[in-house]
């Protein structure tokens, strides 16, 4: 499993709809970005150990009175292809789907519009798209996106069974697992249904030649298992057919269901505007819109106070810059959209544990106001004075100059309610 570290990291975009009907209420409540940003953060959780990433793309909604409510069996081409001719999906991303119920399964993986394969749809019952008691759900339909099987054999009842895996594994007789079921060896032949407990295979069961699947049991923690509750893993093969597809599906001409992006846009924040000059950017209600970047990785950012000047953050393959300690970080599991303080640059420990990017090191940004301490006996201890400044005297270029010898701190506040500090020691002029 090591291995696939090593490898090229794929980064997919994933775009969410929400389906609502015409007219207010609707049966299941709007989606929201908060569970779409947990839904993204997951998909990272248990995809980013084999180089795939996924970059939370944005939420959408269309109201429509015949397909917000229930997909059928019956009915889902037809949904495919309202959403083709209705260009709701974004070409290069997987495109999930949220409606009240689903009524043949709980979520469905498929590639829609016409000639096949042209976008990639999840359609989800709205509350499994961030349910933890669920929280299985989009990894395993993203595994069939990536052309996973399931690990059991579920086609038609009227077959007549000759796509039923074996037991047998590789050179044993009757092995027929590189043909049969999911083709792919790792995953032993499993049975529709079999008992178990605590996520081991308990039953007895025989495959079409007899043999007992207890002598390689089924593995219900497996991703593409229906075993409820137990699903946890994938195997080395599942992961090698994954990342081949992805390379195998990318750039095709006329597919844009899965299209590999560069590792930058990881590090681009997925809504928001960085100050460049001037007012503090708004969004259209006028209230502040900084830079946020999706949770679910493990983000350091670094000091980048004494590195030249970014006004806006340096491209993502620029590493040379100044940069001294860490100012903050979060771990994988801190659920809160992150933003990008200015005079930092920082790391995903998950795409490149080794140098902060994305110096933003902006100086056009002036304070309003702020607080001067004096440390008086030049030691950190609490025999200070505060001087509270205004605008005018916290922008004077001269403040450092006109300050008598000694240590200070010299705190400048900013209208979005950021601070800076900066510890100087004024030596005598
Ligand atoms: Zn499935």
């Amino acid at each position: 499993m090591e291995s696939f570290q090593a490898l090229p990291p794929l980064i997919l975009k994933v775009h969410f709809y929400d389906a609502r009907p015409d007219q207010l209420p609707q049966n299941h409540p709007f989606l929201t970005e908060t569970e779409c940003l947990n839904a993204i953060a997951e998909l990272n959780k248990n995809y980013n150990a084999f180089n795939i990433f996924f970059k939370y793309d944005g939420l959408d909604y269309f109201e429509n009175d015949e397909f917000y409510e229930i997909i059928t069996i019956q009915n889902r081409t037809a949904f495919t292809n309202y959403l083709y001719d209705n260009d709701l999906y974004i070409a290069g991303a997987s495109n999930v789907y949220s409606v009240t119920d689903i009524n043949f399964s709980s979520s469905y993986q498929a590639f829609g519009g016409y000639g096949g394969g042209v976008f990639s749809l999840i359609g989800c019952k709205y509350d499994l798209i961030d349910n933890i008691d669920y929280p299985y759900v989009l990894t395993h339909e993203t595994g069939h996106m990536f052309s996973l099987k399931h690990t059991f054999y579920d086609g038609p009842e009227n077959d007549p069974g000759t796509k039923i895996e074996n037991v047998a594994r590789v050179g044993e007789d009757n092995f027929n697992a590189d043909t049969h079921g999911d083709k792919i060896i790792d995953t032993y032949a499993t049975p529709l249904s079999y008992s178990r407990t605590n996520c081991a295979y308990t039953d007895s069961l025989q495959d079409p030649v007899g043999r007992y699947y207890s002598d390689y049991p089924p593995q219900a923690k497996n991703y593409m298992s229906y075993a409820h509750g137990c699903q946890e893993e994938f195997t080395p093969g599942q992961v090698s057919v994954m990342r081949a597809y992805i390379t195998l599906v990318d750039g095709l001409e006329g597919v844009t269901a899965i299209i590999n992006n560069d590792v930058d846009i990881l590090y681009q924040p997925y809504k928001g505007e960085y100050f460049l000059a001037g007012p503090l950017p708004v969004d259209e209600n006028g209230h502040l819109n900084p830079p946020l970047f999706q949770y679910g990785f493990d983000y350091v950012f670094y000091d980048t106070s004494q590195a030249g000047v970014y006004n806006q953050p340096s491209s993502w393959d620029i590493t040379n810059f100044w940069y001294g300690g860490i100012t903050n970080s979060y771990d994988v599991n801190y659920a809160t959209p992150i933003t990008h303080p200015n005079h930092t640059a920082f790391k995903i420990l998950q795409i490149d544990a080794n140098n902060p990017r994305m110096c933003y090191n902006n100086f056009n940004k002036a304070p309003s106001g702020g607080t001067i301490i004096k440390f008086l006996d030049n030691v950190l201890n609490t025999n200070v004075t505060i001087t509270a400044q205004d605008s005018t005297s916290i922008n004077n270029p001269n403040l450092i100059n006109n300050l008598d010898a000694g240590l200070y701190n010299i705190i400048e506040n900013y209208d979005d309610g950021s601070s800076q500090e900066t510890m100087i020691f004024k030596e005598n002029n």
